[in-house]
């Protein structure tokens, strides 16, 4: 059976690096409203490096966006809590997923994140 298992070391090997596409790097960039005269402006870090697990999300009680360190990547998917009021978090996994939140001044969904680096 050596094909089977051929094709099972290939199927471990393809998930690992689907895993660590996902999870385990991090990105920085900034994040800025499109509306004219809003002038909203944050730099934002998304997710950590490969030995400082973090998550971000977005708090929409306190109109934040929040970076929490995580014991281990395999808590990476799962729910998250503000640190601050203990609400959950709205993740955020890429940087596209910045536009899906409404802006924390003017509560237009006009933001736009632009990425500056990558760091594991
Ligand atoms: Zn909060
Ligand atoms: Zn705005």
């Amino acid at each position: 059976m050596k094909t089977r298992d051929g094709l099972i070391s290939l199927v471990i090997f393809c998930s690992c690096i689907l895993l660590a596409s996902t999870a385990l790097a991090g990105e920085s960039g900034t994040v800025s409203c499109t509306k004219p005269g809003c002038g909203y402006h944050t730099n934002l870090s998304i997710g950590g490096g490969r030995r400082s697990p973090s998550v971000t999300g977005y708090c929409a009680k306190q109109k934040k966006f929040v970076r929490i360190k995580i014991k281990s990547w395999e808590d990476y998917r799962k729910p998250h809590y503000c640190p601050g009021g203990k609400e959950r978090l709205q993740p955020i996994y890429s940087g596209s997923e910045v536009a899906r939140i409404p802006c924390p001044k003017c509560g237009n969904l006009s933001l736009r994140y632009q990425r500056r680096l990558m760091f594991d």
